[in-house]
């Protein structure tokens, strides 16, 4: 290790940048994060940096720079455009022992500022001496979506409380534990959902000699996990499911994304296998409730969204009678899901002004609707758990007066390698669905026009690097859903 990793304490000392163009401002940037003086010398300032100075945040001289400049200060940056200027500055620091940094420049340099993840109080500095800087960007981008946002107001709170607990508790082990449920329980997941009163309820309980307060704090998240792409699942769905205890998901949940559980995770399957009795839904609230009492951080991982389609209102109301808190983390519906893939806009100007999800099934069999309104020109919809009822669907449809040219767009599978996507028209819905053999969960599009997209053109002479010798080889998802359907 060539280079000591230390945080400096920069509380009112000064730092000084020299040079006034980007690399300074981005120094400048940083150091705004501390309560050091900064203090901007260069010939010529940028705006931003001007700017600085005129809101007092700084000191910004645009002049050259003197030996005066080095007096009482803490860190020097060098980041001028000229390379005489910062071997000169380089030099003035070095002579009055002040730690030195020349941006790029290793060789001139006393020290070098590392990536930062900042969840102040909470900073990690990734260094890699020189060698691999965006290997250093790649594990900050990880540290980031892998840290909440909370994570530093909740050290705050740590200062807060430390007075408290040290006297409230012996050091060593009880402590310890203390801190642990503190920063990595469920108090920390109470104070990150932002249920105030939780939190504050489970630091006084953890606070009691021989309580936990873990079991007051057991909570559920109802987390949607999209339609089976695990790229698709939400940061906040990623993080919950790496601290979940136990999961309890569905049939439709991928695979991939159950990857993202801790291997000694407990996970219990309670979806609907055909052919096999499903665990009815009283039965998956009783083991929500059951895991969140026994203080276990329980996801229910719902397949898309938990509120669209997915009881997830059922399941919350449930629990939260029961006065276990519940967050919900959206997911991404099929509809969209399968939409985005096969590029089919589910609004376009001029095509629809209003889009409906809907499902053909209820407990008793196909669902009924308004199919006179459906039926409608410029209606668009579609239809969830569709495949069993089609023929339901398009003779309901049919009767109702629709046009049987309205196009249907079929997407079984969305978003997973086994993904298909079917055009027809709606007279001959059944049977298409038939033809094709759908196994798999599939949405139903209708009355939107797969080709309604191209209307806009764009005028190839205005865009760089369009060659029109390789358009036929350009074919494109849209353009063959347009052709299945001539
Ligand atoms: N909560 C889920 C819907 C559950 S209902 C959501 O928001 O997506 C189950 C129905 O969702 C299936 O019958 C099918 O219509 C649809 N579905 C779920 N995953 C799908 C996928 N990957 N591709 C196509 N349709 C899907």
């Amino acid at each position: 290790m060539k280079y000591f990793p230390i945080f400096v304490d920069l509380g009112g000392r000064r730092v000084l940048v020299v040079g006034g163009g980007e690399a300074a401002a981005q120094k400048v940037r940083l150091l705004l994060k501390t309560q050091a003086r900064i203090s901007v010398v260069a010939e010529e300032l940028c705006a931003e940096l001007r700017e600085l100075g005129r809101e007092g945040r700084i000191d910004a001289q645009d002049r050259p720079l003197r030996p005066s400049d080095f007096e009482e200060t803490a860190l020097v940056f060098a980041a001028s455009a000229s390379d005489e200027l910062d071997e000169r500055v380089a030099a003035c620091a070095n002579a009055r022992e002040i730690p030195v940094n020349v941006v790029d420049k290793p060789d001139l340099s006393r020290f070098i500022t590392p990536a930062i993840v900042d969840r102040d109080p909470v900073v990690i500095a990734i260094g890699t001496e020189g060698t691999a800087p965006v290997l250093a960007q790649g594990i900050k981008a990880d540290l980031e979506s892998n840290l909440p946002l909370g994570l530093g107001a909740l050290a705050e709170q740590a200062r807060r409380l430390r007075a408290r607990v040290a006297e409230a508790l012996p050091a060593g082990a009880p402590r310890r534990a203390f801190w642990r449920k503190f920063f990595l329980g469920p108090i920390r997941d109470a104070f990150l959902a932002g249920e105030t009163r939780d939190f504050e309820l489970g630091v006084e309980r953890a606070l009691e000699a021989g309580s936990d307060g873990e079991e007051l704090l057991g909570r559920v998240a109802l987390v949607g996990a999209g339609p089976g792409d695990p790229e698709l699942l939400t940061l906040k769905a990623q993080r919950l499911l790496r601290e979940a205890d136990v999961i309890v998901y569905d049939r439709l949940v991928g695979e991939k994304v159950l990857e993202f559980a801790r291997r000694d995770a407990k996970r219990i399957g309670v979806g609907k296998t055909p052919g096999q009795p499903s665990p009815r839904q009283i039965e998956i609230n009783r083991t929500l409730a059951v895991e969140a009492l026994k203080g276990q951080r329980v996801v229910r991982l719902k397949g898309g969204d938990p509120y669209v389609f997915g009881r997830g209102g059922e399941e919350q109301s449930a629990l939260e009678a029961l006065g276990i808190s519940v967050d919900v983390v959206p997911g991404i519906s099929a509809a969209a899901a399968c939409a985005a893939s096969i590029r089919l806009p589910l609004t376009m100007r001029g095509q629809n002004r209003a889009f409906t999800v809907l499902t053909a099934m209820t407990e008793n069999g196909a669902a009924e609707h308004d199919w006179n309104a459906l039926a409608q020109p410029g209606s668009a919809f579609a239809i969830y758990m569709g495949v069993g009822s089609a023929s339901h669907t398009e003779a309901r449809l049919l009767a109702a007066g629709i046009d049987p040219d309205t196009p249907v767009v079929v997407v079984e599978n969305g978003t997973l390698p086994s993904e298909r996507a079917f055009a027809t028209r709606v007279a001959r819905l059944s049977q298409t669905l038939a033809s094709e053999a759908i196994k798999g969960p599939a949405i139903i599009f209708i009355g939107l026009e797969p080709a309604a997209a191209t209307r806009v053109a764009l005028e190839p002479a205005e865009i760089p690097h369009f060659d029109a010798a390789v358009l036929p080889f350009r074919r494109n998802r849209s353009q063959r859903l347009q052709e299945a359907l001539q």
